[in-house]
This record gives structure tokens, sequence and C-alpha cells, in this order.
């Protein structure tokens, strides 16, 4: 799993989100729209690329 910062295209507020899956879709908890972007941290994913949790060790993207 990973804690990932979003922003809401519509509404402008960010919020974060606990996502176990890339592919998941998440709404903004305001305003319900799922124009929401995800804003990386190079801190965390900019060493391992994409980690998907699970089997990963000594991320600090996803705290595992
Ligand atoms: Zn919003």
């Amino acid at each position: 799993m990973a804690l990932i910062d979003y922003k809401c295209e519509k509404c402008g507020s960010s919020f974060f989100e606990i996502v176990k899956s890339s592919d998941e879709e998440i709404k903004c908890p305001k305003c319900g729209s799922e124009s929401t972007k995800r804003i990386y941290k190079g801190k965390f994913y900019g060493k391992g690329g994409g980690c998907s949790g699970g089997s990963c060790q000594g991320c600090s993207g996803c705290g595992s």
C-alpha cells in the first residue's frame, strides 16, 4: 500500500489516500469528482519507479 497525494482538478483541494493498486480510482472527498490528479513525490517514487507494495522491502513509498 502507499500513501499518495492527490489533487482534485475540479475544486482544487488536495488530499491523500491510501491506495492498494495504482489503478484505483480516487474520488475527491470534497466534491466527489473523479478528476483527481496524482501528485508524485520524487523522494518516494524516484528510485523504484513503481512499487506495487506486497513484496516490497524497504521502500519508503509504501512503508512496508
Ligand atoms: Zn474536488
